[in-house]
């Protein structure tokens, strides 16, 4: 049995050398910050905060957990940064509860305006028992600011939540600043995607334009372990909230040998982060032109299609989302289906596919590689040709991991 276990973990890391991996949410650490992830501290706990903790043992961590979060604090400006969330979902989870009740208004984006479930119901907006209304966007991706000002006055919703998982564009944080100042309601920004371009000034910085607080995971642009982290500009009485809300409320243990690592991907991001998030941009501009000629439908050509990691394509004429995506997998090219604006709400079968480039770019790909790469899925779902061992040949020459 334990046999069977080596064996499938094997092949699913040779597999995964051999793909294009295209999912928007994920990344992968540089050879350091991976290395220093297995070591003790993955047995530790450390309840509390750095020098006031529950247990005993912990003289060294405390150290490397204070001078990560002052690291964070610095480099991103603010003056809180939490980084014990495990996920960002439970960094939303700690927020949202610190900020709001059972029974009170929020705003979210909706599904299908791009929000992650954790903004949503069944998610942990729903599981904290919210009132949830929902902005308006148009067909791309404008969120529509006279309705969102209409509603946040008359709802005097407790926060709101801009940032998401379709996040081809910005979101208007400053725009919607002054309302939320007269109805007292708190701007969060979940950061998710897009961490790792906003660190070097490459998207909108949230805080800078109003927001109160950032939400996001660790491992999607931001190149760090899978986690989370809080960062914002907030009173100390709401900084005392949250982090309880963190500890006891939704999580005990940290996974302590993630701070290390954390570390390391601020750092190389201060030091190369620059050339990452630009090539990442023109990368993901590349591909997208690149599908629109070969007559993908490609969202948003009035907006010239994106302004992040991500290019979104409806596959409505091709079989839709689900199918597309499967049939990309056969070929070792890894994306996942998506609800896109417009969409009936269907999850099973949406009509769009996402795409990020992040990852593919941090193994050194650059625009002649995103051409190939369009090319490839040209090939596959318009030509119906089988090229696996052309991408597997392709993908060989991009095992290195730039950027550190
Ligand atoms: C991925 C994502 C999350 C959740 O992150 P996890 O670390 O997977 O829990 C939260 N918000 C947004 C916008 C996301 O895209």
């Amino acid at each position: 049995m334990s046999n069977n276990i080596l064996q499938l973990l094997e092949q699913h890391n040779n597999w995964r050398k051999n793909c294009i991996n295209l999912i928007a949410s994920e990344n992968v650490m540089s050879p350091i910050a991976e290395k220093i992830y297995v070591s003790d501290l993955m047995h530790r706990y450390a309840e509390g905060m750095p020098y006031k903790r529950y247990y005993q043992g912990l003289k060294y961590f405390d150290k490397i957990e204070d001078i990560a979060t002052e690291f964070f604090k610095q480099h991103f400006q603010c003056d809180f940064a939490d980084l014990r969330p495990i996920s960002g979902t439970l960094a939303n989870m700690a927020v949202f509860s610190a900020l709001a009740k059972t029974g009170d208004n929020i705003i979210t984006s909706g599904i299908d305006g791009g929000a992650h479930i954790s903004h949503e119901n069944p998610g942990a907006a729903g599981l904290l028992g919210f009132k949830i209304t929902h902005f308006k966007f148009d067909q791309n991706y404008n969120l529509d600011l006279k309705d969102a000002k209409f509603k946040i006055k008359k709802l005097k919703p407790k926060f709101i939540v801009l940032g998401a998982s379709v996040i081809p564009f910005p979101f208007p944080v400053k725009e919607l600043k002054e309302i939320c100042k007269t109805t007292n309601t708190k701007i969060i920004y979940d950061a998710a995607h897009v961490l790792g371009l906003i660190c070097n000034g490459f998207f909108q910085n949230p805080l800078e334009e109003g927001a109160d607080i950032i939400t996001s995971s660790t491992h999607k642009t931001f190149p760090g372990p899978q986690g989370g982290l809080i960062l914002g500009n907030i009173d100390n009485n709401l900084q005392k909230k949250i982090r309880n809300k963190i500890f006891p409320g939704v999580l005990s243990n940290h996974h302590l040998h993630r701070i290390p690592s954390l570390y390391i991907a601020l750092s190389e991001m201060k030091k190369f982060g620059k050339d990452y998030a630009s090539q990442i941009i023109k990368n993901a501009k590349t591909l997208a032109e690149e599908l629109y000629n070969l007559e993908f439908d490609v969202l948003v050509k009035e907006r010239g299609f994106t302004q992040s990691h991500q290019v979104l394509v409806n596959m409505k004429n091709k079989g839709g989302g689900d199918f597309v995506a499967k049939k990309l997998e056969e070929q070792n090219i890894i994306v996942n289906k998506n609800i896109i604006q417009g969409d009936k709400l269907n999850i099973a079968n949406p009509s769009g596919i996402r795409i990020g480039v992040q990852e593919m770019t941090r193994f050194l790909m650059k625009q002649d590689e995103m051409k190939q790469i369009a090319e490839f899925i040209k090939k596959i779902i318009i030509d119906n040709k089988d090229i696996k061992q052309e991408v597997i040949e392709f993908r060989s020459k991009f095992q290195d991991i730039g950027f550190c």
